[in-house]
């Protein structure tokens, strides 16, 4: 088993993380980590709690939100004024799990895991990293464009999350095996703006519908600049379920996965018509 470190402070955690390289494995509230850890994997040495840290305020200041990296999804449901990740926090598992799971954790989750990722995508969130070379702020979208081009070497601690407030409504939808406490098929989350009967801003991400969640272009060009009707709501859904990649496995099916895509992006964005 590795051995359990803790750090008293970032600049102490993201001198561990360059000390011990790969060989040490960061741990938010663990669901994840200790699953893979009880299968009997060994590649690390160390395994780095967040604990102790304080990294898991949520603040509300000058139209923008921050999340602590370890704010959990019972910290989040419990947020009024941000409903659609509230609606999403309650359906990452079972309540023990949510009291559990940070949101820094659902970032790095692998898909159809990342039902508050796809909610932050279509916040247009940003993160911060703490790195030996600095912080940095990429949009969660360039990241996950990084992350997978250095074959998911974390590049470095995730501190917080921060988003404007939406100009928009956003809308989430999960399809699971069961209503709640149930993996995903898929999940979609939608932030659209309109102005004068016309969609101004449209953010559109889809989770189980790719390796990570991530936005999808396609859908929100098919609503862009017109009027949010059933035939632009039909184009945006089949053009989410023809662009999108799903992956078969003991869930749901790749088929199966590509037409829930579709439906529960229309349902989604029937809400807002
Ligand atoms: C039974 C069960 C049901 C689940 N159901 C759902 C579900 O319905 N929806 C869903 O979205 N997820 C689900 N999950 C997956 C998981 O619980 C959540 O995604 C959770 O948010 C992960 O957070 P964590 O803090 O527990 O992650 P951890 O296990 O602590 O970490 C996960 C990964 O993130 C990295 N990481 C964590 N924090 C940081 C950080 N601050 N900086 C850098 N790297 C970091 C870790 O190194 C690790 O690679 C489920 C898991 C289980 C076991």
């Amino acid at each position: 088993m590795p051995e359990y470190i803790r750090s008293g402070s970032v600049e102490e955690a993201v001198g561990l993380i360059a000390e011990h390289g790969s060989s040490l494995w960061i741990m938010g509230g663990g669901t994840i980590v200790m699953q893979v850890l009880e299968s009997g994997a060994d590649y690390w040495q160390y395994i780095m709690g967040l604990d102790g840290l304080a990294l898991d305020g949520i603040e509300r200041a000058n139209g923008s939100w921050r999340l602590g990296a370890t704010a959990t999804a019972t910290q989040i449901r419990a947020q009024p004024d941000l409903p659609a990740l509230a609606a999403a926090a309650r359906m990452v598992g079972g309540p023990a799990l949510q009291n559990a799971a940070t949101v820094g954790g659902n970032i790095y989750a692998r898909s159809p895991q990342g039902d508050l990722a796809v909610v932050l995508l279509a916040l247009d969130a940003r993160l911060h990293l703490a790195t030996a070379d600095g912080e940095q702020a990429p949009s969660l979208g360039e990241f996950y464009d990084d992350w997978e081009a250095a074959g998911r070497t974390p590049p470095g601690l995730l501190t917080a999350i921060e988003f404007a407030e939406p100009a928009g409504e956003v809308v989430f939808m999960k399809c699971g095996r069961r209503r709640f406490n149930s993996a995903s098929v898929i999940s979609v989350a939608v932030n659209v703006a309109q102005k004068d009967g016309k969609v101004t801003e449209a953010r559109i991400a889809l989770c189980g519908a790719g390796p990570h969640a991530q936005r999808c272009a396609a859908a929100e060009e098919a609503i862009l600049g017109g009027k949010l009707d059933d035939a632009a709501i039909a184009r945006a859904a089949a053009a989410a379920a023809a662009a999108c990649a799903p992956v078969t496995d003991t869930v749901a099916s790749e088929w199966y996965r590509r037409r829930m895509v579709g439906v529960y992006l229309r349902r989604a964005l029937a809400q807002l018509a």
